[in-house]
């Protein structure tokens, strides 16, 4: 059949390796797409299918391979990574279940660098077409050739002649439909006709089949009725592969009809994982992960089209070492201790190895396969393998290790992932600290893109992730993995504070008990200085009225008193100048002179018209521009200005808005961003300037510390 024929020549022509023992590396294919698609389930029939499992769990009663998790259990979705091997037709695979959600991304796009390929999971509905359009991108980017699963034709009820126009602006590769649907309408229990996908035509093969629940589909004549139809899809995936191959094009050009010979089907099939191969077309398949239908079908694809490690290495540009393994998870396990989960890339690596990476040496303390929750032993892995190594305690997420000493140059890490949400930490109890701060240690390494940051000016320990979801399942783990139960807050915003008016300020200490006393006296000029200056102390004291060796003290005096001004916040944007004062040749001494500078700043600062300052950030909106309107509409609202606007660039149909927000409004923006735009909206944030607030606003903010303060 054309697709054995066909398979010969490609091997020849893409130079993989076979195995000492004949077989070919493992390949590694990553499942994606949209919250819901089916990816799962996906998983759980191709597990089914190729006799790794009895019968596909489902989702709904919680028995998947995948999602085995207690916090994706918990919330019905994936909320990490699942790794699964299955063997099909001698050939082994390792699918990696990703989770959907744009909270998950960073650890998605993370896995799938070291994929051989990836199978986009999605409904037959074009409303998941911004969400389809971030994957495509960053499939497209990576250059991870990538085929398209239109999953729940049991469901459809738009042809799917229609659906692909409407999801194609969210691939720049042409969407190459490779079978079409055999429709079948009966008349259901309450008499209504109801129309079914009950197989499909493959339109390379020129065959039809019937599906059968759980089952290969049966091979069919064709139907009469959809003849028409089957030879226009054909033609036009034809012309789609034409569009690479001059010698298919001429000969479409030249025959009324394509030819139904062997050598022309070769031909069509080595075109079809080609163009795959090279990331120049998309392939369409369609399928009910529910019913099992339609795998086989993608299996066979997958075994024929998908390319080998020794690409992926190539594309990641390894060429330099003999040996590597990328590590894309870390996982903490209660009893196995530390699992680096990687692919392993060119070499061989066994246990007790020594493998070095950027600055570490550690020996190989295990090898294992993982399926969903279980964890198996394994030995060597060789070049394709996905496996977890353990004990590796120095390796992150993201490094690749080498048997070579000296390390290995390390290919770019994947990046663009900065926290849109965040939430403060409290420990009840303050004697967990230290066990809490190991704790969350981990937590990060697990999750990367969590941070971790110990805000100085807040004096709070804030935990900034992806969206609410993702911290929610971050402060889950943290309890259900490390016993740690702690109490979230809101973030504190970095309140500040100035002054508007200039005033001169006298402080005079002085204390006279027992023997030595204490004496400082100084004159202060106090004014305010233009935002953004920061604070300015200098000295224009005359005749040696505040002897030398004392004005440090001055300077230490004010700066101390500006770290909590008459609003009780950081002070900033004031120029302080000591102009006058006097000493005592017995009783003065720094501590005196500090003394006396605080005084002088609390009389004079007062009657200054101190006034409250808020960070304002400079932020970046992205959203496909069916929600520009409703963005620009938002920001007003949020206190915020627009600055600029501008399309997103190599984003078509996205639009990038600038603005200034203050920070106070941006806890809870990405929430209202994703709403707006089905999940896929988000924003990048820095800080600006401060700006003065008043009113009501700024009275919210002090009456707190005015109550403390009583
Ligand atoms: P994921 O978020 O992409 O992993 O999606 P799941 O695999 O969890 O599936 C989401 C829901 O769609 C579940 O309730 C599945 O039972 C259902 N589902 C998945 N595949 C199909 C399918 O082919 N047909 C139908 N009708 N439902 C499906």
């Amino acid at each position: 059949m054309g697709s054995q024929s066909s398979q010969h020549s490609a091997s020849q022509r893409t130079g993989r390796t076979v195995g000492e023992q004949g077989r070919r590396p493992a390949r590694c294919i990553a499942i994606v797409g949209p919250y819901l698609a089916g990816k799962t389930t996906l998983l759980e029939a191709i597990l089914e299918r190729t006799g790794g499992i009895k019968r596909a769990g489902r989702v709904a009663d919680k028995s998947s391979v995948g999602d085995a998790s207690a916090e994706a259990r918990a919330h019905g979705m994936s909320v990490e990574l699942n790794i699964a091997d299955a063997t099909f037709l001698g050939d082994t695979f390792t699918f990696i279940d990703c989770p959907g959600s744009v909270e998950f991304q960073a650890e998605t796009f993370t896995g799938l660098a070291a994929c051989d390929a990836a199978v986009i999971v999605c409904e037959p509905d074009p409303r998941r077409l911004s969400a389809l359009q971030v994957l495509f991108k960053h499939l497209d980017d990576a250059k991870i050739p990538h085929l398209l699963f239109l999953n729940k034709i049991d469901t459809a009820s738009t042809p799917v002649r229609d659906i692909l126009p409407a999801l194609q602006p969210a691939s720049t590769k042409p969407l190459v439909l490779r079978q079409i649907p055999i429709w079948e309408t009966s008349t259901s229990a309450g008499g209504l006709p109801t129309t079914k996908a009950t197989g499909f035509v493959d339109l390379a093969l020129d065959r039809a089949f019937v599906y059968r629940p759980h089952a290969t589909a049966e091979v069919i004549a064709m139907p009469p009725g959809i003849l028409d139809r089957e030879k226009q899809a054909r033609f036009h995936m034809l012309e789609q592969l034409a569009d690479y191959d001059d010698a298919l094009m001429e000969q479409l050009l030249a025959d009324t009809e394509p030819p139904q010979s062997p050598q022309f089907m070769g031909q069509v099939f080595d075109d079809l994982t080609r163009e795959f191969r090279d990331g120049l077309i998309c392939p369409v398949l369609l399928g009910s992960a529910e019913n099992g239908n339609g795998i086989l079908r993608l299996l066979k694809t997958l075994r024929h089209d998908a390319p080998f490690v020794a690409t992926t290495a190539r594309r990641m540009k390894l060429e330099t070492t003999k040996s590597a393994a990328y590590v894309f998870k870390t996982l903490h396990t209660g009893h196995g201790g530390k699992l680096s989960v990687a692919r392993v890339l060119t070499g061989t690596f066994t246990d007790g190895a020594l493998v070095c990476s950027t600055g570490s040496e550690e020996r190989i303390g295990g090898i294992a396969s993982l399926r969903g929750a279980d964890v198996s032993k394994h030995g060597a892995a060789v070049a394709g393998d996905t496996v977890a190594f353990s004990r590796l305690d120095r390796i992150k997420t993201g490094d690749v290790i080498t048997l070579e000493r000296g390390g290995i140059v390390q290919p770019k890490r994947v990046g663009g992932f900065a926290p849109v949400y965040s939430s403060a930490i409290v420990m009840p109890d303050r004697r967990d600290e230290v066990k809490l701060s190991a704790a969350l240690t981990k937590l990060v390494e697990e999750d990367p893109s969590l941070t971790l940051e110990h805000a100085a000016d807040t004096q709070q320990v804030v935990l900034a992730g992806h969206g609410e979801m993702h911290l929610r399942v971050a402060f889950e783990r943290l309890q259900r993995k490390y016993g740690m139960t702690v109490d979230r807050q809101p973030r504190r915003v970095p309140y500040k504070e100035t002054i508007r008016s200039a005033t001169t300020a006298k402080g005079r200490h002085k204390k006279q008990t027992g023997g030595h006393g204490q004496f400082g006296d100084v004159t202060l000029m106090i004014r305010p200085m233009p935002r953004g200056s920061g604070l300015l102390f200098d000295e224009k004291v005359v005749g040696g009225a505040v002897p030398r060796q004392f004005i440090s003290s001055v300077e230490i005096g004010v700066r101390d008193y500006l770290n909590r001004g008459p609003l009780g916040f950081p002070v900033i944007d004031v120029a302080v100048t000591l102009t006058d004062g006097s000493a005592h040749s017995v009783d003065s001494s720094d501590m005196a002179f500090r003394q006396a500078a605080r005084l002088a700043m609390s009389n004079g600062m007062a009657e200054c018209q101190p006034v409250l300052l808020e960070p304002v950030m400079a932020v970046q909106i992205i959203v496909p521009n069916d929600a520009t309107a409703r963005v620009t509409g938002m920001v007003p609202q949020r206190r915020g200005q627009i600055t600029g606007f501008d399309a997103r660039p190599g984003w078509q149909g996205w639009d990038i808005i600038d603005a200034r927000i203050p920070q106070s409004e941006l806890g809870d923006l990405i929430i209202e961003l994703r709403s707006m735009t089905a999940g896929v909206g988000t924003y990048t944030a820095s800080f600006d300037h401060y700006a003065e607030l008043t009113g009501r606003l700024a009275d919210a903010v002090l009456a707190p510390k005015a109550e403390a303060a009583e």
